[in-house]
């Protein structure tokens, strides 16, 4: 079955839920056993063994993420952060290294400067071009390399299969944050990769009112990632999963709208005189352009440029009376966002020198001429207030 029939099929029964299209929203903290037998075979770590480790609608958010991103099994938690950060500290332990792309998401190189570095775990950053090269890089005791593609703010595309390919010769074990392409435009297990991570707060919620993280996992490290994961983190609660469920639905058809409209304003930006760049991967001279077609299927809402030098005045004209973008965290809801980044200080392998001012884009679900009019019009007041 193609993605789009699996998205409104899966993690759903109505068969064993007296003929409803939905799963209920299950909660839960205490769960019975009917007899002591019963009680001393619980399969403790399972959906519906305690509330920690998720209900049955936990369990068919899980399903669904597992199959859609082609791994063995999934836990979805809190957020997509504290999937991260309980992926890594399942994986690592005092004396490891760790490998990770110099443009991954902001917290994710916090979490491995602060808190792994306290617990004595070592992180280089490498160049997301780095290909094969990242052979030269490893030590005896790195475990771990971890990946994002393309990567925030910046969105460089990596090698993930050359990549993966270095790191499993060398005993080591590719995580990705698989968040910007969802889990229906890049199937990291068929890449090599080990671990996947999804922010599905961001497209699988779709709305900009969930919080949830999943971590999906090959069969061989499933057991050791789980309990490594619930030592830490517990299972996201049921009304976030019930509300990704209700995002999945629609992923697909959401998903082609936010590419289509996204390639379209990508290609309007770079012909504007105020835009000395665009950085998207679907964009056929970007740098990253041959591994997105070759291991993606598609390109989301999300992406970056760079603007030509201006004014602090400028910039503000520009983005303070855009009527229909927003300007906020988070991203992957129906809604278009800009804000203003600064790479420069999350760049250690290769320094950011941009002149002009990087700015984020999500190109939401609106109709992309009401996009370009708005956009126009702050390109307007950015002129005139030059
Ligand atoms: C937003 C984001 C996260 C973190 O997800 P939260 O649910 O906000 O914690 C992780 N990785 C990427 C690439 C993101 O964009």
């Amino acid at each position: 079955m193609k993605d789009s029939t699996l998205v409104t099929t899966l993690g759903r029964d109505p068969e064993q839920q007296q003929g409803i299209v939905n799963p209920p929203t299950w909660r839960a903290s205490t769960v019975l056993s009917p007899t002591v037998a019963a009680f001393r075979n619980r399969r403790y770590g399972e959906p519906g063994s305690y509330g920690r480790y998720g209900t049955p609608t936990t369990a068919a958010v899980q399903e669904a993420v597992a199959r859609l991103e082609g791994g063995y099994r999934t836990i979805a938690v809190g957020s997509g952060k504290t999937a991260i950060s309980a992926t890594l500290l399942a994986l690592l332990k005092t004396g490891d290294h760790l490998l990770v792309v110099d443009c991954v998401y902001g917290p994710t190189r916090r979490f491995a400067d602060g808190m792994l570095g306290k617990l004595g775990i070592a992180t280089t950053y490498f160049a997301p071009d780095i290909g094969a090269g990242i052979a030269a890089l490893f030590r005896p005791e790195t475990r771990v390399v971890f990946l994002e593609a393309p990567g925030s703010w910046t969105f460089e595309m990596q090698d993930i299969r050359a990549i993966a390919e270095v790191a499993h010769a060398a005993g080591a074990v590719v995580v990705m944050d698989n968040t910007w392409a969802s889990p229906l435009y890049c199937k990291p297990f068929a890449l090599g990769v080990d671990v996947s991570i999804q922010a599905a707060t961001k497209y699988i919620g779709g709305h900009s009112d969930l919080m949830m993280g999943t971590i999906t996992t090959t069969e061989a490290l499933w057991e050791r990632v789980r309990h490594g994961v619930f030592e830490v983190a517990s299972a996201a609660g049921p009304d976030e999963c019930t509300l990704a469920l209700r995002g999945l639905r629609t992923l697909a058809v959401r998903l082609e709208r936010h590419m289509e409209s996204g390639l379209l304003l990508a290609d309007w930006l770079r012909r504007r005189p105020e835009v000395r760049r665009v950085m998207h991967p679907a964009l056929p001279d970007d740098p990253g352009h041959v591994l997105w077609r070759r291991d993606f299927l598609g390109a989301s809402g999300l992406f970056g440029f760079v603007l030509e030098p201006c004014s602090g005045a400028q910039l503000a004209a520009f983005l303070d009376h855009l009527e229909l973008f927003g300007m906020g965290a988070s991203w992957g809801g129906y809604e278009s966002l800009l804000i203003p980044t600064d790479p420069a200080p999350l760049r250690t392998a290769v320094p950011w020198r941009e002149p002009g001012q990087a700015m984020r884009i999500h190109v939401g679900l609106e109709d992309p001429e009401d996009l370009i009019r708005d956009l126009e019009a702050g390109f307007a007041r950015f002129r005139a207030a030059a």
